[in-house]
């Protein structure tokens, strides 16, 4: 049983494939399941791009989808939800129970947005980093509309910094991720494992493997793996390394989602 759940398609402004390419590709590599995650990201901090979906247009598309592929995919209905401490009461409003997974990314942080680089000017390295994972800390601590934290560690990829430490190697970033994730453990939400990060160090995903680690040895269970494709070829990329690498951890089971609630799978 394979799910990828974290796809995009011509729906996120950053992708081009369309949802039956999508589908089409997701059969041919042998997924069983599939969630379509496109990009809601209200008050985005750059006017050259806008990452807003039309839910009634999207949510229209996807049942299109599963009614075309019925027999041979389940396609959930899932969203990347962008989120920052100021807008949590829109995407509240917004998804209502209208899907089936949603995922918790920050994409931009205080008003700065991560991609463009705005949010690193006048801060070090490591200020930038804590001052991202203070963040996402405050909002786990306030908002529950979603059902995982996606690619937790993502400001590891952007800034223009020549190295790029894992996020446990620094004290203070250490003890904030223990606390993000002993807070989303308790508020039974989970973890995503994001296979696009080997694309930064070719090792690890997003998370690093020490944090998916850190997250088993506090009791976290909830994990779904997605591969964030903006095209086909990336569908699917790296999960059967991924999964062993999750095994040797001691995880046992992966999670798919149907209407906001966790069904759990043996790996
Ligand atoms: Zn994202
Ligand atoms: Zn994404």
């Amino acid at each position: 049983m394979f799910f990828d759940y974290h796809l995009h398609s011509h729906f996120s402004a950053d992708s081009d494939m369309t949802m039956d390419e999508l589908c089409q590709a997701a059969i041919r590599k042998g997924l069983n399941e599939i969630a379509i995650t496109d990009h809601h990201d209200i008050d985005y901090q750059d006017d050259t791009i806008e990452f807003l979906i039309d839910k009634d247009k999207y949510l229209q598309e996807i049942k299109k989808m599963q009614k075309k592929y019925e027999n041979k995919l389940t396609i959930k209905k899932g969203i990347e939800m962008g989120l920052q401490s100021h807008i949590l009461k829109e995407s509240q409003l917004y998804l209502k129970d209208d899907f089936d997974f949603v995922i918790g990314s920050f994409h931009t942080v205080e008003k700065s947005d991560l991609y463009n680089g705005d949010f690193f000017e006048g801060y070090s390295q490591w200020e930038s980093y804590i001052k991202y994972l203070k963040t996402v800390s405050k909002v786990v601590r306030k908002y529950d509309n979603y059902n995982v934290l996606g690619h937790l560690d993502i400001i590891r990829r952007y800034g223009d910094f020549e190295n790029k430490p894992k996020l446990l190697e620094n004290k203070e970033a250490a003890s904030i991720i223990e606390s993000i994730l002993k807070t989303i453990i308790q508020k039974d939400k989970g973890l995503e494992v994001n296979t696009s990060g080997y694309r930064l160090d070719g090792e690890n995903p997003l998370p690093s493997f020490d944090i998916l680690k850190l997250y088993y040895e506090l009791g976290g269970q909830i994990l779904t793996i997605g591969s964030d494709s903006h095209k086909t070829k990336d569908i699917a990329q790296k999960f059967d390394y991924t999964i062993q690498k999750l095994k040797e951890i001691g995880f046992e089971e992966l999670t798919t989602f149907n209407k906001m609630k966790a069904i759990p799978h043996k790996i």
